[in-house]
Order: C-alpha cells, then structure tokens, then sequence
C-alpha cells in the first residue's frame, strides 16, 4: 500500500502520521471486498493514498494527479470531476455524490461515491469509494437487449396472428369454412415461430447463467442424427439427404445435441429456396464426430461470417426470415459445453456448410 506519511516535523507531525496510519488501517477493510478507495487533493488532484486493491490495478501512483494516471487521455482535470459539489459553502457536503461511471482507462463500470473528508493536515480532500458494477451493468444490457427483442420480434407474428384471427372471425361469421383453412394455417405457422423464440430465449438464460446440466450418456450420433432428420423433414413436408461414413459413438447429452441438429436443419430450411437440397454428413475420425448440415441456399457474406455464432447476431439480408439470432449462439455454447466445436464455410449466393465436431466417446 501506497502511504506518504510526510515529515515529522512538519505540521501535524506525530498526529498526523497516527490519523494517517488509522485510516489505511480502516480502509483495508476495502481491500478485502476488492473495493477501490483512494484520496485526491481537490486543488492540484494529486494522489495522496491509494488502497491496496487500487494499487493493484493502478500502480503506486501516490504524488501523482488522478486524471492522468486513473483515466487515459487527460491532460488535465476530468469533465466529469465531482469536487466543486463536494463542497458546500466552504465546507464539506454532508451527503456523499453517488454516480455510475464506465472507466477509461480500464473500461470497468464502477459505482462511485465520493466524499470531502478532512485529512490529517486539515486540508479538505476528496476520498472517492469505487465498487466495481461491470457484470451487473452487462446483465441490465442484456436485459434491454432482451426486453428490445421480445417487444419487436415477437410482435411482427403477433400481428399476422392478429390479423388472421379476425380474417377467420370473419369467414367463420359467413360460414366459409373452406376459406377459413388458409389464415388457420398463418396462425400455426406464426404461433409455432413465436414458441421456438421463447425457447431460444430461455434457452439462452439457462446456457448463460451456467444451470445447464448435461445429462451424457454413450449414443451413435449417426443414429441419433437419422431419426432427428426424419422428423425434421416429415414435420417440414422437405426431404434431407443423409451420408453417413460409419458409427460415430460419442458421451453426450443428446436432447443437446439434437437441439444443435435441429438449429442448423431449420436454419438451412429457412435460409434456402423451398424446394433446394440439404444434406446432413456424419462422420468420424479417431479423435472426433463430425456432423455437417449443408444447403444451396442464400449464403454468407464474409464479414457476417464469423459474427454468426453471436448472441443476437443477424447476417445482412437474412432480415425476411422471422428469427432473433439466438439459434447459433446458444449451439455454440452447447456443443463447447461438451468440448466440441462448431464453425461454418459460406458465400452469398453459393450456399452454406455448418460443421460441428465432439469427441469421440473413449
Ligand atoms: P436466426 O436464424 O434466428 O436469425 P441464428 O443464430 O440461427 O439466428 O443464425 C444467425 C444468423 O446466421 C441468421 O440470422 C442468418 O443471417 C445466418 N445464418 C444461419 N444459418 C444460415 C444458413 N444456413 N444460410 C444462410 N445464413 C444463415
């Protein structure tokens, strides 16, 4: 810990040393918590004490002024300093100014509570406490990221369901009953599509907030991967081409792994024309199982590409199909939760290839 304690024969002295000492005794306590605490001159912002922790991220940098070593870029007193309100007709101000601030230098969010306190010489000084906030501020820009999301993406099918069961109202009122089909359909369609966004919503929560428990067991993911592509292809009346090189036994949880599966089959549905082929590879080699979901579709540009596996993440010119950008994200953190991989090779216009690799099951 940094402490000038100053000369013993200068005013104050012995006294001023003891005051001293007590209060870098005190502040340690901030230490433990891993809370920043430090004092500055208010006239010349010259550093007077910097706790242990500060040091730690800082340096010693007693003696010198705060905007400089602190912040980057400052030639001179912060824009932002609080010290002309902790004075209050000469004398310090009885409430403490509390603010959130993103720090330059080290791009951390701290809570701030600053206070004029009387140091040892009885000079007025500003002692600033600084806790670091940055993970909850990532989590409340996740949340309005979130809330931002749900508000406008969940809305577009909302609105086609919307409109549709009024149409239906309508035809059901005059009893055409054969028109009456088509805007049921629409109403599926967008119903099932709003489900699979709340699902890749919770599903996200559960992967980030780390609940996620595996359940593994010993399967052949060629096998698993023949009966997941049967459903798919049924249940989107398309058919999907298998290969398929041999067993590829890997220890997995497979409800996972069939969510990977079902990520890249949709997506390759989505982004290709109704009637292009998809093909889904398995193979396997002495050290991993490969799975490959391939589609003549609308491609990637090159700069989307490796954007694709994050959160929220929406290539240009993907905008017409409903989605939030979460599909690839959370396959992402599924398939490297088991120590896999997963990447992607893709064009505009030429199609796209998605691969995921797992270890092979000893
Ligand atoms: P979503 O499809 O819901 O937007 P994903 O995370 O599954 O979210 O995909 C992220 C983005 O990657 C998509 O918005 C799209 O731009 C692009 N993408 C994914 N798969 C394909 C594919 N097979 N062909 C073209 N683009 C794709």
């Amino acid at each position: 810990m940094a402490m000038d304690y100053g000369d013993q024969s200068a005013p104050g002295g012995a006294a001023a040393r003891a005051g001293l000492e007590q209060f870098a005794a005190v502040s340690s306590i901030f230490d433990a918590a891993e809370i920043v605490l430090y004092v500055a001159d208010m006239e010349t912002h010259e550093l007077l004490f910097l706790n242990a922790h500060a040091e730690r991220l800082w340096g010693p940098m007693v003696g010198k002024p705060c905007y400089k070593v602190l912040q980057v870029g400052q030639s001179g007193p912060c824009e932002f300093c609080t010290n002309s309100r902790l004075i209050e007709n000469g004398r310090a101000a009885a409430p403490p100014v509390v603010w959130e601030f993103q720090n330059t230098a080290n791009k951390r969010w701290y809570l701030c509570i600053d206070k004029a306190i009387p140091w040892s010489d009885g000079r007025l000084v500003r002692m600033e406490v600084a806790i670091d906030i940055t993970e909850r501020k990532s989590h409340e820009y996740f949340r309005e990221q979130y809330i931002g999301l749900i508000s406008h993406d969940l809305r577009n099918p909302l609105a086609t369901v919307d409109a549709s069961a009024s149409l239906l109202k309508l035809l059901l009122g005059r009893a055409d009953f054969a028109a009456a089909a088509a805007p049921v359909d629409t109403i599926l369609r967008n119903t099932q599509r709003m489900a699979e966004m709340i699902d890749d919503l919770l599903e996200t929560t559960r992967l980030e907030s780390g609940q996620l428990q595996l359940h593994k067991s010993s399967f052949d993911l060629a096998q698993l991967a023949v009966t997941t592509i049967g459903e798919l292809g049924a249940a989107a009346s398309r058919p999907i081409r298998f290969e398929a090189s041999g067993p590829a036994p890997v220890l997995a949880d497979a409800a996972r792994i069939e969510r990977v599966l079902e990520n890249l089959v949709g997506n390759a549905f989505r982004y290709s024309p109704p009637d292009a082929q998809v093909t889904v590879q398995i193979e396997a080699n002495e050290s991993e199982a490969i799975v490959t979901v391939s589609d003549c579709g609308i491609g990637i540009p090159a700069d989307d590409l490796p954007k694709v596996f994050h959160r929220f993440y929406r290539a240009t010119g993907s905008h017409s199909a409903s989605g939030l950008g979460l599909g690839l994200y959370n396959s992402r953190l599924i398939v490297e939760h088991h120590g896999g991989r997963i990447w992607a090779e893709s064009a505009p216009g030429a199609g796209s290839a998605f691969r995921f690799a797992l270890p092979i099951a000893p």
